[in-house]
């Protein structure tokens, strides 16, 4: 893999209960020249997460005093809470050289993209509704009125993946995570194309 001045920045998003977690896990996880941003959130904490690791847990008042201070790069509501990258590490990250990578949701997603058009922006699409329910459900951690949001709000984020630059099929583990470094490796080479030709031609 090529090293250039500065990071890439990933996004990306998928329904809730596609998989992302693991997928990620394993494309990126070893690598020390990956950020994961540390998203805030108001929802309570599963049993799965870890303070300050998975998400900041905030309250609604801390949440709402960091969107006052501009403290955010994209913040988004999502199933009754808020959800927001915190935009100083992301930068801080990038200018290091480090890839950073943003979990997040397809409004959030987009607003990204407004103020850093250089993100590349991939979809995690799972392979039927019937299929993202099964993993929903078999994951143990909603509610069925939960459940039922995570799904209607799944319908309504699977049609935006036309929107984002690649879209990476999630039937099955391997398939799935191969697809998905090979799109972060063509993503990486396409966000530093003026860095690529400039070399190319000192070195003629
Ligand atoms: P969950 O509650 O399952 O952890 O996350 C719910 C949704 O919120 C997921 O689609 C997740 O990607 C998204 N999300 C997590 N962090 C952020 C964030 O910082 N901003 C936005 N816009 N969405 C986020």
């Amino acid at each position: 893999m090529k090293n250039f001045k500065k990071g890439t920045l990933f996004v990306v998003s998928a329904p809730s209960g596609g998989g992302k977690g693991t997928i990620l896990k394993r494309v990126f996880n070893d690598d020390d020249k990956v950020f994961y941003s540390v998203s805030s959130t108001t929802r309570a904490p599963r049993d799965e997460d870890t303070p300050g690791v998975t998400y900041n847990f905030i309250t609604n008042e801390q949440f709402e005093k960091m969107i006052a201070d501009n403290a955010f790069l994209e913040y988004a509501g999502y199933c009754d809470n808020y959800y927001g990258t915190p935009s100083a590490p992301v930068f801080e990250n990038l200018n290091a050289g480090k890839d950073v990578v943003l979990e997040i949701e397809t409004q959030g997603a987009f607003n990204v993209k407004k103020v850093f058009p250089e993100a590349a922006l991939i979809f995690l699409m799972p392979p039927s509704l019937k299929e993202l329910r099964r993993r929903l459900e078999k994951r143990g951690t909603e509610t069925k009125e939960s459940i039922e949001k995570r799904m209607d709000q799944a319908k309504r984020e699977i049609p935006l993946a036309e929107k984002y630059d690649y879209i990476v099929i999630n039937d099955g583990l391997e398939k799935a995570v191969a697809d998905f470094s090979a799109v972060c490796e063509a993503a990486r080479l396409r966000c530093h194309a003026d860095e690529l030709v400039k070399e190319v031609f000192e070195n003629a």
